[in-house]
C-alpha cells in the first residue's frame, strides 16, 4: 500500500510536470532529479515563503548567498575533509558496492548482501572509505590542479562569512544569518524519490546566541520551524513528530539535535534538523584560518565565540512533504478523483479559467478577458482544450484551487460557475465579483 501510494505521487509528479528525472534522454543519473514548470513554482513558493517569514519579517536574521564551491581549508576546520565518509565494501559475486552499515551483519566480520544474498566477509573484502564531497578542479591549467569542493551544506558559507556579517552591519547578539541554496553529497546509498539526492537544495539559519542563552533559543527554533510547516504549508499535525537525538547519535560538533520528521510514503523520515552546535565551527574556522572569530560585547568588555542554533531543513523533502500531504484519492460517482489539496497559496495556478463551449467565440472572448484580469493580480491558467470535466480533473490533479467557467447565460446576467477544488460545490457569482473572491480564497 505504502509503496503503491508513493508510486502514485512520483506518476503524478511526472505526468503534471512536477519533478522528471535528470539527463533522463541520456539515462538519467542516479539521485539526481529536474523539477518541471509546476514543480518549479511550487518549490520557489516554498522558498519565497520560508525567506519572507524569517529574513523580510524578522529584524534579527539577515539573508546571505555565498558561493557553492569553497575553498579546501573550510573543509579542514568542518570536519568534512576528514569524518565525511562512508565505509563501502563491494560484494565479490554481483560487484555492486554498499555501505557497510547499511548490509545485514550475519556475524562478526560477516554481512548478507542485499542484492545477491551471497556472503561479504569484510576481512578479506576490506570496506574503503569514500569522502562524500565532490571535488572540482578551480585551478586554470589542468596540470597545476588546485582542488576546491561543492559545499555538502550550506552553513559553511555562513560559518565562514561570519566575521565579514559582523564587521559589515554592526549587529548584536542574537543575530542569525540565513541561506537558501544547493547542496552536493556523492551519496551511495540512494534515496526513495527526491528524498536523497545527490544534488539538494537547502534553507538554513545559523543563530548566532550567547552561550548561556544557547538551551532557550534551542528550544525556540524547535517549536518555531514545528509550527512554519503546520501553519504556513498546511502539512497536517498528525504528520509530523519531533524526535530527539540521543546522546549516541549526535554529530561531533552537536549539543543536542532534534529531527522534525514527516511520515512520508516509506515512513517517517526526517525533514530538519535543529542542532545546538555551540561553537564548534567557529572556533574550527578561528583555528585554520587564524583570523579572530570572537564576539565584542561592549557592556560588559567580554571577548567570546558565540554558539549557534541551526535549523537546518531540505527544499526537496519539504516539497515532497507538501505533495504527500496534499495527494487525496476520492470516489466521485463511480470513479476515482486525484486532487491535489494543497495551501491554496502554494498552488502554482490561483485560478483557471474556462469556456463551457470553445466554438463560440463570444464564449471565448469573454472567457479571455476574465483571465487576462485575473493574471493582473494572481497566477491564473487558461484552458479549453477538452470537454469541462476532463479541464477540472487536470486542475484537481494540480492543486488549483478555484475553476471559473463561462457558459452561454454568462453572456447576458454576466456571472460565471465558480467551482471550489476540495468541496467540488458550484456558485454562480457575478464577474466583477471573481478577484475579491479569489483574493478570500488565498489569502
Ligand atoms: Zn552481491
Amino acid at each position: 500500500m505504502a509503496e503503491d501510494r508513493l508510486s502514485k505521487i512520483v506518476s503524478l509528479c511526472r505526468r503534471r510536470s512536477f519533478v522528471f528525472g535528470g539527463s533522463e534522454i541520456y539515462g538519467g543519473l542516479s539521485s539526481i532529479w529536474d523539477y518541471g514548470p509546476l514543480g518549479a513554482r511550487l518549490k520557489k513558493r516554498i522558498k519565497d515563503i520560508w525567506w519572507d517569514t524569517y529574513v523580510e519579517k524578522k529584524e534579527d536574521i539577515l539573508g546571505l548567498d555565498s558561493s557553492i564551491i569553497m575553498h579546501e581549508d573550510v573543509f579542514k576546520a568542518s570536519g568534512h575533509l576528514e569524518g565525511f565518509t562512508d565505509s563501502l565494501v563491494d560484494c565479490p559475486k554481483c560487484k555492486k558496492r554498499f555501505r557497510i552499515d547499511k548490509l545485514e551483519k550475519i556475524s562478526e566480520n560477516l554481512y548478507r548482501c542485499t542484492e545477491c544474498s551471497s556472503e561479504i566477509d569484510s576481512s578479506k573484502h576490506k570496506p574503503r572509505k569514500f569522502n562524500l564531497m565532490l571535488k572540482t578542479n578551480v585551478s586554470a591549467t589542468e596540470d597545476e590542479p588546485n582542488f576546491g569542493y561543492l559545499r555538502p551544506e550550506t552553513a559553511q558559507g555562513i560559518f565562514t562569512n561570519f566575521i565579514n556579517v559582523l564587521n559589515s552591519t554592526h549587529k548584536k547578539l542574537p543575530f542569525g544569518i540565513a541561506q537558501i541554496g544547493k547542496a552536493f553529497r556523492n551519496e551511495v546509498t540512494t534515496g526513495s524519490f527526491i528524498f536523497r539526492m545527490k544534488e539538494f537544495e537547502q534553507m538554513e539559519i545559523e543563530y548566532f546566541v550567547k552561550p548561556e542563552d544557547a538551551a532557550r533559543a534551542y528550544e525556540y527554533w524547535v517549536n518555531e520551524r514545528f509550527d512554519f510547516y503546520t501553519s504556513k504549508l498546511g502539512i497536517r499535525k498528525e504528520n509530523l513528530r519531533l524526535r530527539e537525538h540521543e546522546k549516541d547519535e549526535l554529530a561531533h560538533y552537536a549539543k543536542s539535535c532534534t529531527d522534525i520528521e514527516y511520515n512520508f510514503p516509506f515512513g517517517w523520515s526526517e525533514l530538519e534538523g535543529i542542532a545546538n552546535r555551540g561553537n564548534f565551527d567557529l572556533t574550527e574556522h578561528a583555528r585554520v584560518s587564524k583570523k579572530d572569530h570572537n564576539y565584542f560585547n561592549e557592556a560588559t568588555r567580554e571577548k567570546f565565540i558565540p554558539y549557534v542554533i541551526e535549523p537546518s531543513a531540505g527544499v526537496d523533502r519539504t516539497f515532497f512533504a507538501v505533495i504527500s500531504d496534499a495527494y487525496h484519492e476520492e470516489e466521485v460517482n463511480g470513479k476515482t478523483r486525484v486532487v491535489l489539496k494543497l495551501k491554496p497559496n502554494l498552488a502554482a495556478n490561483c485560478a483557471a479559467v474556462f469556456p463551457l463551449l470553445k466554438n463560440k467565440p463570444e464564449l471565448v472572448e469573454l472567457a479571455k478577458k476574465i483571465f487576462y484580469d485575473i493574471k493582473v493580480k494572481f497566477p491564473a491558467t487558461y484552458d479549453d482544450t477538452g470537454a469541462i470535466g476532463k479541464l477540472y480533473r487536470r486542475q484537481d490533479e494540480i492543486g488549483t484551487p478555484l475553476c471559473i467557467t463561462v457558459d452561454v447565460e454568462s453572456l447576458t446576467d454576466n456571472k460565471v460557475t465558480i467551482r471550489d477544488r476540495d468541496t467540488m460545490k458550484q456558485e454562480r457569482i457575478s464577474v466583477e465579483k471573481i478577484l475579491e473572491y479569489i483574493e478570500a480564497k488565498v489569502k
